[in-house]
């Protein structure tokens, strides 16, 4: 296990993290029961209704994401992300390398009243997973059932293609999808892409070169088809082709020299390049390799799934930001057990299990008695705060107990023998 943060740092960069292969879902369900609905599913109701409940638990992040999870044996809870990505962009994920247990990827699929959703299993390789429908999607990291620890995990967009012009990279974008030509006739199919007169372009993934010749607006253009999507790749406005029709290229092969051929004649020298599928894509996502770093975890891992208390009167947030909506008031000495870090932030979980974001110092160790009492008669003390918990032990009359923490009318009691519990409705 990872103990702090600079460790965390230092492994990232060392190459400590392995990159999981995720499972092919198509198959059937996993172990926790979430299934790839729509091909294992006879009747949709009961599927789409769990689909539901794991959407429900998932955790919205916007991309990229960086944490250090705690996950706890036998609990079978595992962690679900949700995020927005664009057709074109490709997912990575990165996990510590102590990590044992499963990565799965669904698009989650919207009907048409915008309601219902299903979640669609999709493959997933040691390159990660390249998006080929913009929208929601899932991301399930489940540990294996007897695995307990903490591990750092990183989820984060990354570009699909290779930058089609050498040596350039998205900042070299200086006119976008969708811009209005001819005066808003027309609009711009392909982003342009600004170097100097000569520059080589080159071929954005392995492909065949489907066409190499000259039109109006282009000028000198190449097609080039993905070997493996569904992609046509147009480069326009080359001083020259370096290819032929037919020819096999690697993703990085010359393809041709960025000119002003076509309808840039007279302008400066750009390459413009699009994508088509059944029509022109946003080439954007699929070549915007100037990606956000995540926020780094900062916080002290070593408490990860120690139960502590609020040292106050606490706000638990939505989203580790001292700003955001309050999602649980936490009252003096309330059990909280840090279950992530993300940034300075912890996500803690109630015995309820209710989760919210606090800042690690306003928790302190169930260390000090909040205050002492004597039993009168045997009391039960139970696993959870929860009437239809299990009993742990039977402490006798006349035994000297530390109360240190509460949840709601439950409090977390140690007996001067060392046995722990929940003790409830004292009083
Ligand atoms: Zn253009």
């Amino acid at each position: 296990m990872l103990r702090c943060s600079t460790v965390v740092q230092r492994g990232w960069h060392a190459r400590r993290l392995v990159r999981l292969v995720l499972l092919i879902l198509a198959c059937g369900p996993l172990d926790n029961g979430v299934a790839g609905a729509a091909e294992v599913a006879p009747s949709g109701d009961t599927e789409v209704a769990h689909d539901q409940l794991v959407l429900a638990r998932a955790i919205d992040v916007d991309l990229p994401v960086r944490e250090h999870v705690w996950f706890e044996a036998g609990s079978n809870d595992g962690l679900a992300y949700a995020f927005t990505l664009a057709e074109g962009h490709r997912i990575v994920v990165e996990v510590g390398e102590a990590f044992a247990g499963t990565l799965t990827l669904d698009y989650i699929g919207v009907d048409l009243d915008g309601t219902t959703t299903e979640l669609e299993s999709l493959e997933f390789d040691d390159g990660g997973h390249r998006a080929e429908r913009s929208g929601r999607y899932l991301l399930h990291i489940d540990p294996e059932p007897d695995w307990s620890g903490s591990a750092p995990i990183e989820v984060r967009k990354a570009p699909s293609l290779t930058f089609p012009v050498r040596g350039k990279n998205a900042q070299a974008i200086q006119s976008f999808f969708g811009a209005p030509r001819e005066r808003g006739r027309r609009s711009h199919h392909g982003v342009d892409i600004f170097a100097a007169r000569g520059t080589e372009t080159v071929a954005a993934t392995a492909g065949f070169v489907a066409f190499v010749g000259v039109n109006r607006l282009g000028g000198n253009v190449v097609f080039l088809r993905d070997a493996t999507y569904d992609y046509f790749y147009y480069y326009a406005h080359l001083q020259d082709a370096s290819v032929s029709t037919g020819q096999w290229v690697e993703a990085g092969d010359p393809i041709g020299r960025v000119g002003t051929s076509g309808n840039a004649r007279g302008g400066s020298p750009h390459l413009h390049f699009g994508i088509y599928r059944h029509g022109p894509i946003d080439p954007l996502p699929f070549v915007h390799d100037r990606v956000r770093s995540p926020v780094p975890v900062t916080a002290e891992t070593t408490q990860l799934g120690e139960l502590m208390r609020t040292k106050a009167r606490t706000f638990a947030r939505e989203t580790p930001n001292e700003k955001a909506r309050s999602v649980l008031t936490l009252e003096r000495g309330a059990a909280a057990r840090p279950i992530a870090i993300r940034g300075s932030w912890y996500r803690v979980r109630l015995p309820d299990g209710r989760e919210g974001w606090v800042a690690p110092r306003r928790l302190q160790a169930v260390e000090r008695p909040l205050s002492v009492f004597r039993t009168e008669v045997p009391i039960p003390l139970f696993v959870a705060p929860l009437e239809s918990s299990t009993i742990a032990t039977t402490l006798p009359a006349g035994t000297d107990v530390e109360v240190l923490a509460r949840s709601g009318d439950a409090e977390w009691v140690r007996a001067n023998t060392g046995e722990t519990g929940w003790r409830l409705a004292p009083g």
